[in-house]
């Protein structure tokens, strides 16, 4: 970009002083009142008398009449852009880029009457702007630690862009499942194209069926808009499975120009129950890194209600245990594995087991998983359904 055609703009000026013998530059009266306080000024330069004007008719050989002609339309756009922030005070903070000729013009200003110490055209445009803020919209302005960001982008032909930065907050979420049936994501419905003509699919979210993440989405949808949330599940549960205790967290990443959650937010409704509360980036990951308590109805092809052995066996599961997960090998923990009913071929068996492990793999054992219970009973187990009991968060 132009910086050699920005350096004439100043020489085009030197060589206009050197041919005459007063020149005027004018200003308005934000650079002049910046740089000369109110006090025209005279300097002979190059046998030329310059003279510094005051005046409101013509173009300010500083600004370009950016204050105004400019800064009203950036003000403008600005209290569209925080429209959503309306009802609530953020803390805000602005910042601006301006077309270099604006320093380079000042600066050589300063330089021929010997201008020092004085803010600059930046400082002003920035301080004039952040006092518009703070008046019209109330918003605090926060340098060190805002919520929205905005960056006013000016261009050399001085139109302008203004482009907010949002920090992205994060929060966690814990719900409870307290009726079977509701899937954790949103079902995605495959549909083939009507026509036939080309094997694109399009997938239909059915929004109206509920689900955890439908309900979070709606939840959270009076605060943010749908799209500035991403949910990151920590795991996830059968469709059919209850989730009690004190309710399987999941992360919210936000990227949003509106607030914060600032303290614990409670929903309930529909056979679910879920709350959100801020969480700083640096704990996430150990979120992700808890106990499961795990009620499990196990199905045998057998009928082993005489079995003697059967209560060891179940217990035998407690150790390492070994599957795969996008043929990544995981090792993870089994605690404690109960026998708490039998009824004919059905078992009742309560596990305390690190989050991840794939029960019904653990039970079945279809998939390569190392060990399950259909080995170690020496009989066929199915998992008829599993409910989360409690989770407890590891260290
Ligand atoms: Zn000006």
């Amino acid at each position: 970009m132009g910086l050699g055609k920005q350096v004439s703009i100043v020489d085009n000026y030197k060589k206009k002083i050197k041919s005459h013998s007063t020149f005027t530059i004018t200003l308005c009266e934000f650079c002049h009142k910046r740089n000369f306080k109110n006090c025209s000024l005279s300097i002979l330069k190059y046998s030329t008398d310059i003279n510094i004007q005051l005046n409101h008719e013509h173009t300010c050989f500083i600004c370009e009449n950016f204050f105004k002609v400019v800064l009203p339309s950036i003000i403008i756009k600005i209290d569209s852009q925080l429209a959503e922030f309306k009802n609530y005070k953020s803390k805000i903070d602005i910042g601006t880029t301006l077309p270099y000729r604006f320093y380079e013009k000042e600066d050589y200003i300063r330089s021929i009457f010997k201008i020092k110490g004085l803010v600059n055209i930046k400082n002003e445009i920035n301080f004039r702007i952040r006092e518009e803020i703070k008046r019209t919209f109330q918003f605090e302005i926060d340098h060190a630690n805002p919520e929205c960001k905005l960056d006013i982008v000016i261009n050399e032909d001085l139109s302008f862009s203004v482009n907010s930065k949002n920090r992205q907050f994060y929060l966690i979420g814990r719900y409870k499942k307290l009726k079977r049936g509701i899937p954790q994501k949103i079902q995605a419905e495959k549909e083939s194209a009507i026509s036939g003509s080309n094997n694109n699919d399009t997938i239909n979210y059915s929004k109206s069926a509920l689900s955890v993440e439908s309900f979070v989405l709606n939840a959270l949808s009076y605060l943010y808009s749908t799209n500035a949330i991403k949910i990151s599940w920590t795991g996830g549960e059968d469709r059919n499975s209850l989730v009690a205790g004190g309710g399987r967290p999941f992360i919210v990443k936000i990227k949003s120009n509106t607030p914060v959650i600032k303290y614990r937010e409670f929903f309930k409704g529909d056979g679910m129950e879920i709350w959100f509360k801020k969480i700083e980036p640096k704990l996430i990951k150990d979120i992700h890194r808890y106990r499961q308590q795990v009620k499990v109805l196990v199905k045998l092809e057998e009928d082993f209600s005489d079995r003697n052995d059967l209560e060891e066996k179940v217990k035998s599961i407690v150790g390492k245990v070994k599957f795969e997960i996008k043929k990544k090998t995981m090792i993870r923990n089994i605690y404690e594995s109960t026998l708490v009913a039998i009824e004919k071929n059905n078992l009742e068996i309560h596990l305390c087991l690190d989050n991840g492990i794939p029960i019904k793999q653990l039970i079945g054992g279809m998939d390569p998983i190392e060990p399950c219970f259909s080995r170690i009973l020496g009989c066929k187990c199915e998992c008829l359904y599993f409910d989360i009991m409690e989770f407890i968060q590891s260290n």
